[in-house]
């Protein structure tokens, strides 16, 4: 049976950095849904009915009641929902799909290569992982132009804090003498990602965004570190 469209309205709409906003979509009552951490749901305006756009879910499988995703100011979508969207507003969203599922086995090591508004999902993995003590690893490579640009940042520590497989490594690629950043300062480089991976054979790897950012996690994972393409999972926004 094909899955219904719903319509939901947005319940919170909270500003993380200037250009990124989450907004939470409230499930109407008795919905309960069955679908997976990673996947992403596609959304549309009741009066533009014919524009359609997916977003993947930053919040996980356990998060009931209500999906959340974190929007980034880019495009007439991403316009509209950071620049417009408020709590009571409705918007129809197509239900949760996509292949971009955490393998939570546990002598699995997830590295998770982001850059930008692409950490969202991983926000989902990692609370999925803290909250069931799973002993899969996690380990997000964040790659930001500056530490004022960091999504979650403080859920992602409270999350390094309460699980000990989880590890959150950010890289700051544009970061100024004002910013007092001490942390990296570099693109993610195949040296950097093979000291954090350093069981190869039961690592999987992650890399989601624009496609430019992704496009560079598969080349460096695939072609300078040799690992099959079986063992990376991808998800390109365009
Ligand atoms: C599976 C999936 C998951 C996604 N998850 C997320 C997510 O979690 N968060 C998120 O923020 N986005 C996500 N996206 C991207 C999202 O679907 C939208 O594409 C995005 O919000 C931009 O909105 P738009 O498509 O309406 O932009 P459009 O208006 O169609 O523009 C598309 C791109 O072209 C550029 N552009 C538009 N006009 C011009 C112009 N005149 N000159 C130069 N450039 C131009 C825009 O800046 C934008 O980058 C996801 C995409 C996919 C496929």
């Amino acid at each position: 049976m094909p899955k219904e469209i719903l319509e939901m309205p947005i319940e919170t709409a909270t500003m993380e950095l200037p250009d990124t906003k989450t907004i939470r979509l409230k499930w109407p009552d008795g919905h309960n849904p069955d679908f997976k951490t990673g996947q992403f749901i596609t959304v549309y305006w009741p009066d533009t009915p014919a524009y359609k756009r997916a977003y993947s879910l930053s919040s996980c499988a356990l998060d009931r009641g209500f999906y959340e995703v974190t929007v980034k100011r880019d495009g007439k979508m991403g316009t509209r929902i950071v620049d417009w969207a408020k709590a009571g507003d409705k918007l129809f969203v197509i239900p949760p799909v996509g292949k971009f599922l955490p393998v939570y086995e546990p002598d699995k090591h997830l590295v998770c290569i982001a850059g930008g508004s692409g950490v969202t999902p991983f926000r989902g993995f990692a609370r999925e992982a803290t909250r069931r003590k799973l002993e899969t690893k996690i380990t997000v490579l964040y790659s930001i132009r500056t530490p004022a640009d960091i999504i979650f940042h403080n859920e992602f520590r409270e999350l390094e804090k309460e699980n000990p497989n989880f590890k959150f490594h950010v890289t700051c690629t544009r970061a100024l003498p004002e910013h007092n950043w001490t942390g990296r300062a570099a693109r993610i480089t195949s040296d950097w990602v093979k000291e954090i991976a350093t069981d190869l054979p039961n690592t999987v790897f992650y890399a989601c965004g624009p496609n430019a950012l992704v496009e560079f996690a598969e080349h460096l994972v695939i072609h300078e570190l040799g690992v099959a393409k079986e063992q990376m999972k991808t998800e390109k926004w365009g």
